[in-house]
């Protein structure tokens, strides 16, 4: 299976398989240390880093015009999309509006959901009653301070 990655695959963890490619402009995205050593680590299994042709960049910039997303999309996201039609391949991205425009285009996209893995959850609870509240302040039942704690 031919697999393109978008940038947030080299921010995280997350355990890619396939024939690996990914764009020019990901890789300029690429600059602190943990992300260029992940992309060394692709380019050791045969990470491949293509550009996409222009018909298809063409293919995503109406596609992206169709889903509204046209002025979100970076030329990054452009570039994915592209080559994903190139390469008749699955691409593994968090992104919402390559999401949107991957569905029009047919191409099949991977969430890795490093959003949802960062997303911290508070809770809120009396530091006298030991209540649950969903705001910080004073404990209505018994005046001591409510204390944010996380999950
Ligand atoms: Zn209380």
């Amino acid at each position: 299976m031919r697999a393109i990655l978008d940038s947030s695959v080299f921010f995280s963890d997350y355990p890619v398989t396939g024939d690996l490619y990914t764009t020019p402009l990901v890789c300029e995205e690429l600059i602190d240390i943990r992300s260029k050593g992940k992309f060394e680590k692709f380019s050791a299994e045969g990470l491949h880093v293509v550009s996409p042709t222009s018909l298809n960049r063409e293919k995503v910039t109406v596609a992206a015009k169709k889903t509204r997303d046209v002025a979100v999309i970076s030329d990054t996201d452009c570039e994915l999309l592209a080559l994903a039609l190139d390469l008749d391949a699955v691409l593994y991205t968090d992104d919402f509006a390559i999401q949107n425009i991957a569905g029009v285009l047919g191409v099949q996209t991977i969430p890795i959901n490093q959003r949802k893995a960062k997303r911290v959850h508070w809770k809120y609870r009396c530091s006298g009653c030991g209540r649950y509240f969903d705001h910080d302040g004073e404990c209505l039942i018994c005046g001591s301070t409510i204390k944010r704690k996380l999950k």
